[in-house]
């Protein structure tokens, strides 16, 4: 027997613990419970009241355009710059000498600090340079740069002079920077000799000159100097401190159609090959900024902003430099890993900066929880008011464990959901509304019409799971897959009529709460009954012995699928005969016994994506033991080998 479509991804876990929002937080909210009301009362009036708070050149004349569904138009005839609302308006209103970036490098001393008028200037100037290297509205730009200033600096350039930008994180392969160049038909590449990772120099120049080589639409490399270590040079080369450093510091800043595009990124490829976003111009920046100052609480006068995303992912396009800086934050900017030298590294950052607001992700929390709680409590951390998560579902315990040992059990936890193609957050807590509860999103932000339906397109009734859509077009939706409308259709619009597949099993839980379950593609089907990746995976974090894990169903003859689980023990624990068991045991103690893995492997690393994802589908295939699919984004191809040797000797 199959699940009633209500049944469709189990919601077998229970979670009551509730955390309700400190009263000093709630009593000054930028955002309140009304926010909700306006929005479900006037939802285009709740967006156009949100555009204003950015500076318009010519308003729109007309709100949303959805008569050619799926492809949806905002703020149709308005003209913005997305640098000018990002930078010049805050030094306008005399804030120039505001910081906008705390650079930290990961060589310890390594640092910057750089203000509102000094972004700007540098933003001008590289704006010029990047005219002068034959740059125009609607050109693509690709760049690859490590973690510095300069990153920022490149990308409000770009979006200053309306060249589109393709940012691919510093540590992509050849085949992978070579594949979004060509994708995007970038005519110039923004890059650096090398960045820091690790201690040590970690060189950017050579896979940049080998994926020029394979992609001809490239006229110009510009190379930022960062480690000063040599590199061969070709004549499509122009170092950064020559263009830009020789640039005149006059640029006047010319508006762009809210519709202009501002930057294609490629999603992280968990699930399948990566696909090319894009995302345009007043939408995007509406909501990017929109949500960044609901859901942080954001008081630029007094706040000190980190999230600790790398600028190529899309939390880094929305979280670090647009939504932030249009804000007028003040952030922290980090190079490098979070165990140079020492592990301990993020939260003396936290200290040094009087960091208020942190944004990071279940991967990076879960480590820290199996480094040990010893290493932050070394660390004054009671700056902090606010801490998000974001990049997949945060099992509850490392929910916990983030509140207790990061945010003194005192703040509000923001779990955020969205994707590269929502562009901005779609469901979170409001910190000074929400009453928290560890591991769920909880309720869509005010304007987001997102539902939870089951296979034939209708809401389930609060206790069911399904699949999670987004019912209504939003500001800063994608608009398309670059070059590809067949695929955006596709993918995201043909599952169900007239709604967004995201992609994500959900559960709404009996006050109406979205919890997030992981992808479709990653539900197991054991014995006739779909059984959420998500609520196992939560069920061995809550082991004490265990910090993280990854769960898959592997084709068995009897049951259809069966359950293997990857774990790893926390830093301290030997592996003794009897884990396998007890670990096994203790899952079917807490889901039932269909949720019992069949098998469990100890391994040491999972595999990951370069933002910290799980790559489910590739330990899939080693449980199925087929040849691995796409790894260009894969953060380490040695950790295949390793579980691959491992399933082996298990079998
Ligand atoms: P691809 O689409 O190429 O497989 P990807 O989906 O990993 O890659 P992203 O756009 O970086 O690429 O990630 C978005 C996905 O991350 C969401 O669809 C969801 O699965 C997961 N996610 C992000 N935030 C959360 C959250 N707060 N809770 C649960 N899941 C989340
Ligand atoms: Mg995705």
């Amino acid at each position: 027997m199959t699940d009633t479509p209500q049944e469709t991804l189990a919601n077998l876990l229970t979670e009551t613990r509730r955390f309700d929002p400190p009263p000093a937080l709630a009593a000054t909210a930028n955002v309140t419970a009304e926010a909700y009301e306006q929005a479900s009362a006037d939802r285009l009036g709740f967006w156009e009241q949100a555009a204003r708070r950015l500076h318009w050149g010519t308003d729109w004349e007309q709100t949303l355009d959805w008569t050619n569904p799926p492809f949806a138009k905002w703020f149709i005839g308005g003209k913005l710059n997305v640098a000018y609302n990002c930078l010049d308006r805050h030094v306008e209103a005399g804030n120039g000498d505001r910081v906008a970036i705390y650079w930290e490098g990961e060589p310890a001393g390594d640092e910057r600090v750089v203000t509102y008028a000094e972004l700007l200037t540098e933003v001008k100037k590289a704006a010029n340079a990047l005219t002068d290297l034959g740059v125009v509205a609607g050109d693509r730009v690709a760049i690859y740069l490590p973690m510095i200033p300069e990153a920022a600096v490149a990308m409000l350039a770009c979006a200053r002079i309306g060249a589109t930008h393709n940012v691919v994180f510093g540590g992509f392969s050849v085949d992978a920077l070579s594949g979004r160049i060509n994708d995007a038909t970038a005519k110039v590449v923004i890059t650096a000799d090398g960045g820091y990772r690790r201690g040590k120099p970690s060189a950017l120049k050579p896979t940049v000159d080998e994926s020029v080589a394979l992609a001809p639409s490239v006229e110009k490399v510009l190379v930022v100097r960062r480690t000063g270590e040599d590199v061969a040079w070709t004549d499509k080369d122009v170092w950064w401190h020559d263009a830009v450093g020789g640039a005149s510091e006059d640029h006047e800043a010319q508006d762009f159609d809210a519709e202009h595009p501002l930057f294609i990124l490629y999603t992280s490829g968990t699930t399948a090959k990566p696909k090319g976003i894009l995302h345009t111009t007043g939408g995007y920046l509406t909501q990017a900024s929109y949500t960044h100052h609901a859901v942080f609480d954001l008081k630029p006068e007094s706040d000190v902003y980190w999230c600790t995303a790398d600028i190529g992912w899309v939390t880094g396009h929305s979280y670090i430099v647009y939504g932030p800086l249009s804000n007028g934050a003040t952030q922290v900017m980090y190079e490098g890993t979070p165990d140079t030298p020492h592990r301990g590294r993020f939260w003396e950052i936290v200290e040094k900066y009087k960091v208020t607001l942190l944004y990071t992700a279940p991967t990076a929390i879960r480590t820290f929880a199996k480094w040990g709680d010893d290493i932050p409590a070394k660390f004054d951390l009671s700056s902090l008011r606010i801490l998000g998560s974001v990049g997949e579902p945060i099992n509850p315990e490392a929910w916990i464990w983030y509140r207790d040992n990061i945010g003194s059990g005192k703040t509000p936890i923001v779990d955020t959901w969205w994707q590269t193609e929502t562009g901005a957050m779609m469901i979170s807590p409001l910190p000074g509304v929400t009453s928290t509860k560890p591991g769920s999103a909880q309720r869509p932000l005010p304007g987001i019409a997102a539902d939870v339906v089951d296979d034939e397109g209708n809401s389930v009734p609060n206790g069911g799971g399904g699949y999670l859509v987004l019912r209504e077009p939003w500001p800063s939706m994608l608009r398309t897959i670059w070059g590809d409308d067949q695929r955006f259709i596709d993918t995201y619009w043909s599952k169900f009529d007239a709604m967004y597949f995201a992609g994500d099993g959900a559960k709404r839980d009996d006050d109406g709460d979205i919890w997030l379950l992981g992808r479709v593609d990653d539900v197991m089907l054991v014995s006739g009954h779909n059984i959420s990746t998500t609520e196992v995976e939560s069920a061995l974090v809550s082991h004490p012995k265990v910090a993280e894990s990854a769960v898959v169903g592997a084709t068995d003859p009897i049951t259809g699928q069966g359950i293997v689980a990857f774990v790893i023990l926390r830093g301290s624990v030997e592996p003794d005969d009897g884990l396998t068991t007890e670990l096994r045991n203790h899952v079917a103690a807490k889901l039932g016994p269909i949720a019992k893995p069949r098998q469990i492997m100890l391994v040491p690393e999972l595999p990951k994506t370069r933002s910290g994802k799980i790559m489910r589908r590739l330990l899939r295939d080693v449980a199925e033991h087929r040849s691995l699919g796409d790894v260009t984004t894969l953060q380490d191809s040695a950790v295949m080998d390793l579980i691959s040797q491992g399933m082996d000797k298990g079998k």
